[in-house]
């Protein structure tokens, strides 16, 4: 094989461009021409993350005992306060010792997980549209993603019984998302039972990431993977403290369930990274155990977000409901434009940045994402703006 120094790795190559970089290039010019854009495009709180977290951080990062490399594994008293909340809220033990490893945000265990568990070649199901690195991580291993469409006729549910059996055998791990980021879906009991079933029958590790599992409205709770019997036998959970707590800059989560797969896990990543800072541990540590009251304040603000959304689309044509959990809207485009069409639209005319569907795979297309994650007056602003788009 010929040298390539300047091209790349060819499984670089392989990974689609990505679709949001002509948006963000087209955002950049229009503010470059004084353009006041409002920015409804990326899925991060702009509320601050609660003070008493912050206050953990100052101290912890004072202290020299926190300021040499941490443990590849996390404090024990992570695992322990990650145990502690997951069995207040799920009512499901962990053993902190073996079940939880925690990670540099969940991204980090996402996109590590099919080097650890999967092997060139091996089938891994992603769904479309989904969140992009359930496919790149698979590429990144040599893996073949296999697409489970989300249709709005399906509840943006992938179709179990449409996977091919010989697909089926082949697959060594299947991604789920709910509360589901594009689309702002959720996942009942039945579904989820009905997954359990088919990745045990087909021996495939079922990934659940559940960064949304707190973001819910109105008293709906999300279920979490291991509250479905049978599910810890083949499963692995991702959860994160980025939206909860509103920490995304942190970069703290964790990865949980089966101990064999768990620790794959681990012996991967003490050869990537070296732990995490640990003054940002014994701030995660405060968050999670500091009860769920910021949590719910703030789903009330993305809630009553959500509602002038849903009212102001609706006004506009739109017949959408406010979804029960995330914070997202996940809407068709209006007749004759494509996605790309319609988010270049709306920024041309009213200078609001939402998100193409089809950046999250083509079977996004024909649909737009919209994040509640501006403060009040920049939305209350972006939909006054709405109002006077022409369609
Ligand atoms: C935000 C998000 C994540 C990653 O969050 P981290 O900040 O890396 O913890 C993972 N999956 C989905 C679907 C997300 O929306």
């Amino acid at each position: 094989m010929s040298k390539t120094a300047h091209s790349g790795a060819s499984r670089l190559g392989k990974i689609p461009p990505y679709l949001f970089a002509e948006v963000d290039r087209k955002v950049q010019e229009k503010r470059r021409a004084g353009v006041d854009v409002i920015s409804l495009g990326i899925g991060d709180p702009d509320l601050p993350t609660p003070q008493r977290i912050v206050n953990v951080l100052q101290e912890a990062a004072a202290d020299p005992s926190n300021h040499r490399y941490p443990s590849y594994f996390g404090l024990a008293e992570l695992r322990q306060a990650i145990a502690g909340w997951y069995g207040e809220r799920s009512g499901v033990t962990l053993d902190p010792a073996t079940e939880i490893l925690p990670t540099l945000g969940s991204k980090d265990g996402i996109a590590h997980v099919p080097l650890a568990l999967v092997d060139p070649g091996d089938v891994v199901l992603a769904p479309d549209p989904g969140y992009t690195v359930y496919v790149t991580g698979a590429l990144m291993a040599g893996a073949e993603p296999y697409i489970m469409p989300l249709t709005d006729a399906n509840q943006w549910l992938p179709d179990l019984d449409a996977i091919p059996g010989d697909v089926a055998d082949r697959a060594k791990l299947m991604w789920l998302n709910y509360p589901n980021n594009p689309t702002a879906a959720v996942a009942d009991r039945d579904f989820l039972e009905r997954a359990v079933a088919f990745c045990r029958q087909h021996d495939i590790i079922l990934c659940h990431d559940a960064p949304y599992s707190e973001i819910a409205f109105d008293g709906y709770k999300p279920l979490t993977l291991f509250e479905i019997p049978g599910a810890k036998e083949i499963g692995l959970e991702f959860h994160s403290l980025s939206k909860t707590y509103n920490m995304t800059g942190w970069r703290i989560g964790w990865v949980c369930g089966r101990a064999d797969l768990v620790g794959l896990i681990g012996q991967l990543k003490t050869n990537i990274d070296s732990g995490i800072f640990q003054a940002v541990q014994w701030a995660a540590i405060e968050a999670l155990n500091g009860g769920e009251q910021e949590t719910r304040a703030a789903c009330e603000v993305y809630a009553k977000r959500h509602r002038l959304v849903a009212n102001t689309l609706n006004e506009l044509g739109w017949t959408i409901k406010p979804p029960r959990a995330t914070f997202y809207v996940w809407a068709p485009v209006p007749h004759g434009y494509d996605s790309i069409g319609f988010a270049s639209h709306v920024l041309d005319e009213v200078g609001v940045n939402i998100t193409p569907g089809v950046g999250f795979g083509p079977h996004g297309e024909g649909y737009f994402r919209l994040s509640v994650t501006a403060p009040d007056a920049r939305l209350d602003e972006a939909m006054a703006r709405m109002r006077k788009l022409s369609l």
